[in-house]
């Protein structure tokens, strides 16, 4: 199916409904073992990123990793191809092997039609402490 559209595969939790990655494994909030695997879109959105001027052996340095934002506001971190994109920049992500591979959208804001959308201006995390 070389003419699909890429996409990322998330998972639902069948017992509380929370959405996450990886697709396997349980329940990151209710330990449930059972989970639907289903797919998004590989679109994303930078929430932090981070360079580690001395990685591990074999890594490529400066390694760039990236926090992102993707469907259902699942976050996921993405080891970035190319330079290092800001703080609330479109990007693309695909699963390599075990890894989340992060590129920047080439599309520019005004040729997806998003523009200055409230959530391109937000610059705190959105994140909710686990309870
Ligand atoms: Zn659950």
């Amino acid at each position: 199916m070389s003419d699909a559209v890429p996409t990322l595969e998330l998972s639902r939790c069948e017992a509380c409904h929370h959405r996450y990655v990886p697709t396997d494994g349980p329940c990151p909030k209710c330990g449930a073992a059972r989970a639907q695997p289903y797919p998004v879109p590989d679109a994303g959105r930078v929430v932090a990123v981070t360079e580690l001027a001395y990685p591990a052996p074999g890594w490529p340095a400066p390694h760039r990793l990236a926090l992102l934002e993707v469907a259902d506001g699942v976050r996921l971190l993405g080891v970035i191809d190319g330079p290092a994109p800001p703080v609330g920049a479109p990007v693309r992500v695909r699963l390599d092997g075990a890894t989340y591979r992060v590129r920047a959208d080439e599309a520019s804001p005004s040729e997806r039609g998003e523009g200055e959308s409230p959530r391109a201006r937000r610059r705190g995390p959105s994140f909710e402490p686990p309870r």
